[in-house]
């Protein structure tokens, strides 16, 4: 069999590990030595050689974008399509298994999937509950502390009753936030992870029956692999221990998210007499950039030590631009995209780095102005969008009742007269008789105790989703999602607003009848379209969508720039508070996360890197929330001293609570309220 087509492209090094035998292996090199192009031609490399038949195989990689190209690699190589191999994210691949397996999972069917603000939701629920006051428990903090215990595997009954009375509230929390869960079978993102990995250690069979089919695990980007991953691939490998996984200590950028780059370490103790091999060759970069990207990351302690050298060309120089302000930054980060483009390349090779996805905005308004098309990653993302959850919320609530922050969320959207009263009302009932909202609703209906413009609204809202369910049921996914924007009156209320943001919003909802038809619904998991289409849109909303090689340049976080390169890349906003980010010149180890994140964006680079930085920066209000902290003494102008007892939103619609000790509890928007820090 002619394997030189998936060889031949290799170096030495690259080859010895595409053709390594069977076992563990590990291949631990620098940014741009190849280890992705290494591990697609393995997958290549074990069809076409080995006669491994696709169906024995998992990949997994970290985003969806990397798992659509690492297929696409693969069959373009091959010339075939790979139907019946497992490649996608840890999230998708968590989600396939319990959608295939919900009943030994302990969900029911039709479990939805929370997203990080649905999840914020059911917290506050949980608190109102537990009858503890949001302004002392921020829902975001609670958040962080049950998605840090879940990415380490702990439930609430692994945690030892704490001693001190505060962490004993938030186990608390999290055991009352857990059992809304099991209640409405929602499911998380942490949730996911966690409990196929459940799913797979409590289930012998089960257990035993994927060992056998994935007799060939592969990962990418494994230093960012946090402690249930991990496990999760350990029990897939335990019997055949070909797990081959490729990754680079100094590219661990999720340390803040659980990732665990000891894992590294511990592979070659887990897998004993795994091969290593190293990759030190870099195709990517120029020297200059390779040279500077070097420098950074060698102040780093501890690190695993790589070299990585290049046989290419020297290059232009790295340079750097110091502007007056953030406008001043933004503008010569567009000419010079200008006079690049005029010199005949394409804008789509050209990306903008920053630290926090607030610093897009000046660089949209920027490129607007001088009529340059563009695209963001990872801003507010299609299916992250107000309306189009209102529209999700509704055919969720279509495709079952139980779904609490659904119904909570459309109840009265657009509004029908029912108010908060109501709506406590409810979920008070549903509090009281543990069951859902949707039948606390129909149960106050039934007690006819509520005045009678209410009970009309509630029965109106009642008899729509029922009607919808109705109309709905047996047409094609893009009809039914037409019928219920009409029948809702979401399309009329948000066409109403003739303001450019109503009408963007109506088109971003004309915009899902689209994404609907064009959606692809493959029935292997045995979901009927319509849920499939949700539990898509609820694992695609980390990630934008569409046409991403678009002639335009690209904007993106640094954290979303992972594996990705391009021929010209601004690393922009490099000021002491921002990148390195404020918090990490307060916590020890921080600051080893922030040179690794600076590596990995000089390393996106393959002929030219520029840096900037902004002599005077209009203080983004992220930032001075920042050294606003949760129970920390302020001073306003006219309220006088209080504490901070809550922080909500981003960027300049950050909101700060303080309670005064004159005038009491105020909500203030940050960026406005002039707040001394005492
Ligand atoms: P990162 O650490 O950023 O994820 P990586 O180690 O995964 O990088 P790849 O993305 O696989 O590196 O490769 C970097 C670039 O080098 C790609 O454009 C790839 O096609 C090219 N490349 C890798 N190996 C070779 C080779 N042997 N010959 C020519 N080009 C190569
Ligand atoms: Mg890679």
């Amino acid at each position: 069999m002619d394997v030189s087509y998936i060889l031949d492209p290799l170096n030495e090094h690259q080859r010895e590990a595409v053709c390594a035998p069977e076992g563990p292996m590990l291949v631990l090199a620098g940014a741009g030595s190849g280890k992705t192009r290494v591990l697609t031609h393995r997958v290549a490399w074990l069809v076409q050689a080995l006669h491994v038949s696709p169906l024995s195989i998992l990949a997994v990689t970290f985003t969806n974008k990397a798992a659509q190209e690492m297929r696409g690699r693969i069959e373009q190589m091959l010339g075939y399509p790979m139907r019946g191999m497992w490649i996608g994210t840890f999230h998708s691949i968590a989600h396939r298994l319990l959608r295939a397996h919900w009943r030994e999972a302990g969900l029911e069917q039709g479990f939805q999937i929370l997203d990080s603000d649905d999840q914020i939701r059911l917290i506050k629920r949980a608190l109102k509950e537990l009858n503890l006051d949001e302004g002392y428990w921020p829902p975001r903090q609670v958040q962080w502390y049950i998605n840090g215990h879940k990415e380490e595997g702990r439930r609430p009954h692994h945690i030892e009753e704490p001693a001190d009375a505060q962490q004993r509230e938030l186990l608390r929390i999290y055991r009352t936030y857990e059992e809304l869960c099991q209640r409405f079978s929602l499911v998380d993102f942490s949730e996911l992870l966690l409990r196929a990995y459940e799913l797979i250690k409590n289930n012998e069979p089960l257990c035993q029956r994927y060992q056998q089919r994935f007799l060939y695990v592969l990962v990418d980007e494994f230093q960012d692999t946090n402690a249930v991953q991990y496990e999760w691939l350990k029990l897939f490998a335990a019997r055949h221990r070909n797990i081959f996984v490729v990754g680079d200590d100094d590219q661990s950028i999720y340390g803040w998210r659980g990732a665990r780059v000891e894992n590294i370490l511990q592979f070659e103790r887990d897998f004993h007499g795994a091969n290593v091999a190293r990759l030190e060759q870099n195709y990517r970069s120029t020297a200059n950039i390779l040279n500077i990207a070097n420098a950074i990351i060698d102040n780093n302690q501890g690190r695993l030590g790589k070299q990585l050298w290049t046989s290419g060309e020297e290059g232009e120089s790295v340079k750097l631009y110091v502007g007056y302000n953030e406008i001043d930054e933004a503008r010569f980060v567009v000419d010079r995209i200008q006079s690049w483009a005029d010199q005949g390349n394409a804008y789509s090779d050209a990306a903008i780095l920053y630290r926090s996805n607030a610093q897009s905005r000046v660089f949209e308004e920027v490129l607007v102005r001088s009529d340059i098309p563009y695209r963001v990653y990872g801003g507010l993302r299609f299916f992250e969008r107000a309306e189009i959850k209102d529209a999700l919320a509704y055919l969720r609530m279509i495709a079952g009742r139980q779904d609490d922050p659904s119904f909570e969320r459309i109840v009265n959207t657009p509004t029908r007269g029912i108010g908060n009263r109501t709506v406590e009302q409810i979920r008070e009932y549903a509090r009281i008789n543990q069951t859902s909202m949707w039948n606390g609703a129909r149960a106050l209906i039934q007690q006819r105790e509520l005045p009678s413009r209410t009970l009309s609204a509630l029965v109106a809202f009642v008899d729509l989703i029922n009607q919808m369910a109705e109309a709905v049921q047996g047409a094609a996914l893009a009809d039914a999602i037409e019928t219920m924007l009409q029948r809702s009156g979401l399309i009329t209320h948000f066409a109403k607003d003739k303001g450019e943001k109503g009408q963007a919003r109506k088109e971003n909802l004309e915009e899902l009848i689209t994404a609907a038809r064009n959606y692809e619904h493959n029935d292997e998991e045995g979901m009927d379209p319509l849920s499939a289409f949700l539990s898509h849109a609820a694992l695609e909303a980390g990630e934008r969508q569409g046409e991403e090689w678009e002639e335009c340049v690209q904007l993106m976080s640094l954290h979303s720039a992972k594996g990705l390169e391009f021929p010209l890349v601004f690393l922009t906003g490099m000021e002491e508070g921002l990148f390195p980010h404020q918090r990490s010149l307060q916590e020890s180890g921080r600051l080893e996360e922030e040179r690794r994140l600076c590596y990995v964006g000089m390393t996106r680079a393959m002929q030219i890197l520029y840096i900037s930085y902004a002599w005077s920066r209009t203080k983004p209000a992220e930032k001075q929330s920042d050294s606003i902290q949760l129970g920390g003494r302020v001073r306003h102008n006219s309220f006088g001293d209080g504490v901070v007892l809550g922080v909500e939103g981003r960027g300049e619609h950050t909101r700060v609570q303080v309670n005064f000790e004159s005038v009491g509890n105020k909500w203030l928007v940050l960026a406005y309220a002039n707040l001394e820090k005492l």
